[in-house]
């Protein structure tokens, strides 16, 4: 079946769908479904100074790419790019990061692990009993948060896609964590403290293969590899099962994110009441005593 607006040949399959688009028409349709996403959640707003959290892969290139071409048509918005380097032997390259903000004259912040807490991330998974990807999306998540604040940036956005959000959202269900998930959403946050950064996911209503295809089509410098870490993670497992299941059945990955848009400003109320403190030994805002980032570094000394 050829393309379904010029003929042309098809690139691409549409994820739920029997629409099948060329490259030209492939890449029009993303764009407008960015930019869509964006203003429908309202996610960017004159005079926003937006933090976009780029680790280097396909994902996040891509949102790179968009907000600095969306940044140059709105000029009283800009952009600023905040990388961060966990440490992972092999795997992590910022490289083509940090040559592209040159070329493209972007504000360019990268922060690692190393300098942050004293080790790698690679050092840290041989030191305690606790999964990588644990490690590093609790280290991650507060300097992002912590450096976004120093940089005054009034948003921070992320490459998260509609297969990333699928499997959040079922890993919280899997794990009984419903607080965490009422954390998720297209604009993250429950509570408007001005300890938190909100964060906008643009390709929300993208899925991982459409954001790939759109990366390959674009040609960006990005590798195409993956996290040596993820093979062991608990999301993989979920990820793999969710893979499997929407390829018999295309709708589940739609449809787990539309049945939770509709719970979602109910999980949100729900857990608004929650309290946040400062933490005891950082002040970084936590909901008991001591915030996970201290507990964690703590365990590794
Ligand atoms: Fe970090 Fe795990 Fe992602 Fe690797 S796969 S970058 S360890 S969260
Ligand atoms: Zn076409
Ligand atoms: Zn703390």
């Amino acid at each position: 079946m050829p393309c379904k607006n010029c003929l042309r040949k098809p690139v691409i399959a549409l994820p739920n769908s029997n629409v099948k688009l060329c490259s030209g028409c492939f890449v029009k349709y993303f764009e407008r479904k960015v930019f869509k996403t964006i203003a429908k959640y309202n996610m960017i707003k004159p005079g926003d100074r937006i933090g976009v959290a780029v680790s280097g892969g396909k994902d996040s290139f891509s949102l790179l790419y968009l907000l600095n071409k969306f940044a140059d048509k709105h000029r009283k918005l800009s952009i600023v790019v905040v990388s961060i380097d966990e440490g992972i032997k092999g795997y992590r390259d910022l490289s083509n990061v940090e040559n592209y903000c040159k070329e493209n004259s972007i504000e360019y912040h990268a922060f690692s692990f190393k300098k942050e807490f004293g080790l790698t991330l690679d050092q840290m998974s041989k030191k305690v009993k606790m999964n990588p990807c644990s490690i590093c999306g609790i280290l991650r998540r507060f300097l992002l948060n912590s450096k976004a604040r120093q940089l005054k940036l009034t948003k921070i956005a992320t490459g998260h896609n509609l297969d990333d959000e699928a499997q959040s959202i079922l890993m919280n269900q899997f794990r009984g964590n419903l607080e965490r998930s009422a954390r998720l959403g297209p604009v993250t946050g429950i509570l408007s403290d001005r300890r938190f950064v909100r964060r906008i996911k643009p390709f929300y209503f993208l899925s991982e293969k459409e954001v790939a295809t759109y990366s390959f089509i674009k040609k960006f410098p990005v590798p195409y590899n993956e996290c040596p870490y993820s093979i062991s993670s608990y999301r993989a497992d979920v990820r793999d099962m969710l893979n499997d299941f929407t390829e018999k059945h295309p709708q589940t990955k739609h449809a787990v994110i539309n049945s939770f848009l509709e719970v979602l400003p109910l999980l949100k109320k729900r857990y608004s009441e929650s309290k946040i403190r400062g933490c005891k030994v950082c002040k970084e805002p936590t909901s008991g005593d001591v915030c996970t980032v201290c507990k964690l570094l703590e365990s590794l000394k």
